[in-house]
């Protein structure tokens, strides 16, 4: 049985009432977790005020940077540890589920580094003025966090926002919070004062919706589906409490003729099936030059069937998807392809070892797929490739814009500025060249235009967000 983590403690909720947990992987229950309440956020948001108010926000910026640091190689020391709950609770291959360990280990240390870099500016005035400005931090933040990526996702915005000096309650997705918890506790051990970091676990529109309700939480960091981050801002601008919002994305990968395929072709088929394309970043459009579609085509196909899908421990190229429903979508999506005589080029393999009960769905590519059509305009979130060509770069360009997200894009070709003049139109958050980083390093900013949200999280860039800025008038006497 798992427990919330509040003001360094485990605590059962006040609901009684508990949520199992599934392994994806075989559909099984094998723990369960508390089904938090509005009062168990309560709870947690007056630990961390308490926290902020007496201890956090007394400690130098050099002292919040060390805590984080000495999380930093907690997490590092307990990384396989963490990489075996991430893999069981979300099942994610092995090497998935470490990388992620991994990436959480390089946020907080990121974030350790930038504490005490993070400062105000003197501005120029009337004579006989000084004028300054400060970053102060907004007091206690709220973060909701989907299943797709707990451990990284917790790593860019809780560590981005304790470095800018706040103290965080999390509400985790109930389909992925174990390792979350135990993180938690790690900081405890660390010696994060009761408070800095609270996880309340529990359905969304029982302790998700009382976060961002809550008059005690300052900033709401949420990452998500964009219909539940609709939902959140109604809810915070009631308050008028501001919210950094990190959605979906239908992200496109444009393949010019006169591109390295040999270089491009293993990255289109890794941004579509990380994580069962389980990723707000993944490339699931694939937008190809005509004059090289078919044979493009013909490579990703033979790509495709090579892919194995298995349970995570298996380590093979997909593992399950995180449950069900999610499964149900994906058919849902694929059997609208059929309807509308969208080609299926080509499928992996699901292993015979895959149990039963399991998730699984093979990477799927499909062609010609007609731009008005819901496979190139929604999230499907599962292992669906989109293929699509186009003759020239304005073609390019208005089939890359022409879906409601904007989050990240890749571009492939040699041609220098090409490069750059498409970079320039394309609207997205981030614009890969020749690579696609499904999100990048620890180190770039990340977040959307369009439907795909606003704020943005990760690099230094992302405490500008979890701060305001106070002016300060001085007249000389
Ligand atoms: P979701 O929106 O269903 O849930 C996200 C979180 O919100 C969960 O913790 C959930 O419990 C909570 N929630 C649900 N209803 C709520 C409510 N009424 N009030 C407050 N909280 C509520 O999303 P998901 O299915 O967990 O995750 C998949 C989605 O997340 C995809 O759309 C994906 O693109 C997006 N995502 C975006 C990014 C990014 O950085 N842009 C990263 C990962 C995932």
């Amino acid at each position: 049985m798992q427990f919330h983590f509040i003001a360094n403690q485990t605590q059962a909720s006040t609901s009684g009432r508990t949520i199992p947990v599934i392994d994806p992987s075989d559909g099984q229950a094998y723990d369960e977790i508390q089904r938090g309440s509005p009062e168990d956020i309560d709870v947690a948001v007056r630990a961390a005020r308490t926290c902020y108010e007496t201890v956090w926000s007394k400690l130098s910026a050099a002292e919040r940077g060390r805590l984080l640091m000495r999380l930093s190689q907690k997490i590092a020391e307990h990384s396989q540890e963490l990489a075996d709950i991430e893999q069981r609770d979300c099942g994610k291959p092995t090497k998935q589920a470490r990388a992620d360990a991994l990436a959480l280990v390089r946020y907080f240390e990121f974030y350790a580094g930038a504490c005490d870099k993070l400062h105000g500016q003197t501005l120029p005035y009337l004579d006989g003025y000084t004028v300054l400005t400060w970053r102060e931090p907004h007091g206690v933040t709220g973060h909701v966090i989907p299943w797709n990526y707990p451990m990284q996702i917790f790593g860019r915005s809780v560590g981005g926002a304790l470095a800018a000096g706040n103290v965080c309650v999390v509400k985790p997705s109930e389909d992925a919070c174990m390792s979350l918890i135990r993180v938690a506790q790690l900081a405890a051990e660390a010696g994060f004062p009761a408070g800095a970091i609270n996880i309340v676990t529990g359905f969304g529109h029982e302790v998700g919706d009382a976060l961002a309700r809550h008059e005690g939480v300052d900033h709401i960091s949420f990452t998500g589906s964009p219909r539940v981050g609709t939902l959140i801002q109604q809810v915070a601008a009631e308050r008028h409490c501001p919210v950094t919002l990190e959605l979906g994305g239908k992200s496109p990968q444009v393949i010019f003729e006169d591109a390295n395929l040999d270089e491009a072709l293993p990255v289109i088929i890794n941004a579509i099936v990380q994580n069962a394309g389980q990723t707000c970043s993944a490339g699931s459009r694939v937008l190809i030059q005509k004059s090289i579609y078919e044979p493009l085509l013909d490579k990703l196909a033979t790509a495709f069937e090579n892919l194995r899908v298995g349970p995570a421990a298996m380590d093979l190229d997909v593992g399950p998807l995180i449950r069900q429903t999610q499964q149900q979508r994906v058919w849902d999506f694929l059997s609208d392809a059929q309807h509308a005589e969208i080609p299926m080029v080509a499928q992996g393999q699901i292993v015979d070892e895959a149990p039963e009960g399991g998730y699984y769905q093979a990477p799927t590519l499909l062609r010609d797929v007609p731009v008005t059509h819901r496979l190139a305009q929604e999230e499907v979130f599962g292992p669906v490739l989109s293929a699509m060509s186009f003759k020239d770069e304005d073609e390019a360009v208005n089939l890359a814009n022409a879906t409601k997200f904007g989050l990240v894009a890749g571009i492939w070709t040699r041609d220098g500025s090409r490069q750059l003049r498409i970079a320039k139109r394309i609207r997205s958050g981030q614009v890969f060249i020749n690579n696609y980083g499904a999100g990048g390093g620890v180190e770039l900013p990340f977040g959307g235009v369009k439907s795909s949200g606003y704020g943005r999280e990760k690099g230094f860039e992302a405490l500008y967000g979890f701060t305001t800025l106070k002016t300060v008038a001085i007249k000389h006497g």
